[in-house]
């Protein structure tokens, strides 16, 4: 069983631009309380007051995971972290020359180890955990680093980290390093990596591999410059491909890789391992065919194991199979000839470079079928206000299954204004807009706009397109393509 230690609240929070409120950071670590984590980082308590509150606030939840702040080897760290409840400090002292000479000029070796020495007794007095950290350890004099962990352990110290600060470690160092410690120190060692070459995750399973008790990561793998190992990476590693067991409860993997996404405004990649969109997206018709007769063919894992569901994205690789996999959801029926007129029209739209959307798929179904479609959501009017000095606000009229709404709204711009008021009018809805692209703009200003939305209820996600020489039209249009096909 392998500890882990959730840093998304710290070390995620300190991603470039990342910045929580109070109640954000209350509503990640209940999330990260519920999925299962031992330990959560929970933020600087001497940082700021914000950083104070926040921790204060997580403390008095009474969550089952141990809360920590993060602290240097300062009095005043460790006062703020015992003021703000935490239960424990993840305290570093610097190990390499770069940080020693940086952080504490004139300071030597024997002078970090004292003050460390001094640093945890200080806090085990007040009553906390203290997990110790050599910073930049991975670049640092490693018999340096054993005398400061020496002291460390004498000085009472609970558990200890070592850090791979900016990113340098290689998975054999780390697998070496953690059999020297196991072998060294009776008290619980943990690894804490970032990804500077992509190895944050590899370099952390070694670390677990020879011995390492507990891992730092972070939901989404976000964190300072290209971010920490990830947590769904790592325990997805751990669990799966070495058969080591976190007490994670994996199902709820995703949901808390959303709501990470949502809160920080950090976008997980489309090819992000386990979270990604596209991680559990087929679309080519050879493999989708394949994966709809046994999903094993094309899937490491099922996209349930980690509460998702599988997509089958069509476009111009689509196959018959995923064609009739969209029609059976759609409830409609088509003879051979319609099928493979339908194939053909869908393989044209891929063939000229354009995205097939969900809709395209829809309406070429529909022509080819001839079935006339009743829209249930319909854009009666729109009005759009932009100037100079005045803030951009938008009023739409809709008509829902004939029932008429009236909404306006504001914005950044008069799109957003736009898509916000019918955002509005279809709040009951539960549509969350995950991504909006102005796909191509050619020509002179009266050029046709193509705008690709990406809207999602639930676990049902589809793309739509808008082409008009309007680019709020275009955008109106695409939404309410994509709205009418989840409602
Ligand atoms: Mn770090």
């Amino acid at each position: 069983m392998v500890l882990i230690l959730d840093t998304t609240l710290r070390d995620g929070e300190q991603t470039p631009s990342v910045a929580l409120s109070v109640e954000q950071k209350v509503m990640i670590a209940e999330a990260l309380d519920n999925l299962g984590v031992d330990v959560i980082e929970a933020g600087t308590a001497i940082a700021s007051e914000g950083e104070f509150k926040a921790i204060k606030e997580i403390s008095s939840k009474g969550l089952k995971a141990e809360i920590c702040s993060f602290a240097r080897i300062r009095k005043e760290d460790i006062d703020a972290a015992a003021d703000a409840d935490a239960d424990s400090i993840f305290m570093v002292a610097p190990s390499s020359n770069i940080h020693i000479k940086a952080k504490f000029p004139g300071k030597s070796e024997k002078d970090i180890i004292e003050m460390s020495v001094e640093a945890i007794e200080y806090a085990k007095s007040r009553g906390l955990i203290v997990e110790f950290g050599a910073e930049d350890a991975s670049r640092a004099n490693f018999d340096f680093v054993l005398k400061l962990f020496d002291a460390a352990v004498d000085a009472k110290a609970d558990r200890l980290t070592f850090a791979d600060t900016v990113g340098v470690l290689i998975p054999e160092k780390a697998e070496n390093i953690f059999k020297a410690l196991k072998e060294r120190f009776k008290v619980p060692v943990a690894i804490h990596c970032h990804d500077d070459f992509g190895f944050a995750t590899v370099n952390t399973v070694f670390a677990v591999k020879a011995g390492a008790d507990e891992v730092h990561v972070t939901v989404n793998g976000i964190g300072e410059r290209a971010g920490n190992a990830a947590l769904e990476e790592v325990v997805m590693a751990l669990e799966f491909l070495y058969g080591i067991k976190t007490k994670i409860k994996k199902e709820m993997i995703y949901n808390v890789s959303k709501l990470v996404e949502k809160l920080t405004r950090v976008v997980v990649p489309p090819n992000k391992p386990i979270v990604g969109e596209n991680a559990f997206a087929h679309e080519s018709g050879i493999h989708t065919s394949a994966i709809l007769k046994d999903s094993n063919t094309y899937e490491p894992i099922s996209p349930e194991t980690i509460g998702r569901t599988r997509v089958i994205v069509l476009g111009k690789h689509a196959g018959r199979a995923s064609v009739e996999a969209i029609m059976k959801e759609l409830g409609y029926k088509a003879n051979p000839k319609q099928m493979n007129e339908i194939l053909a029209r869908i393989k044209e739209i891929g063939d000229k470079g354009k995205r097939v959307t969900n809709a395209d798929v829809k309406a070429i179904i529909e022509t080819v079928l001839q079935i006339k479609m009743e829209k249930k959501v319909k854009l009666e009017d729109l009005t759009v206000f932009t100037g100079m000095k005045s803030m951009p606000m938008a009023s739409v009229k809709l008509k829902i299954n004939g029932e008429e709404r009236v909404e306006a709204a504001v914005g950044v711009g008069p799109v957003d204004a736009a898509i916000n008021a019918i955002r509005k009018a279809i709040k009951d809805f539960d549509v969350e807009l995950i991504s909006y692209h102005v796909e191509a703009i050619t020509g002179g200003t009266d050029a046709l706009v193509d705008v690709i939305v990406q809207l999602r209820k639930g676990n049902k996600i589809v793309t739509a397109k808008g082409a008009r020489t309007d680019i709020i039209m275009a955008s109106v249009e695409a939404f309410m393509e994509g709205l009418n096909m989840l409602i």
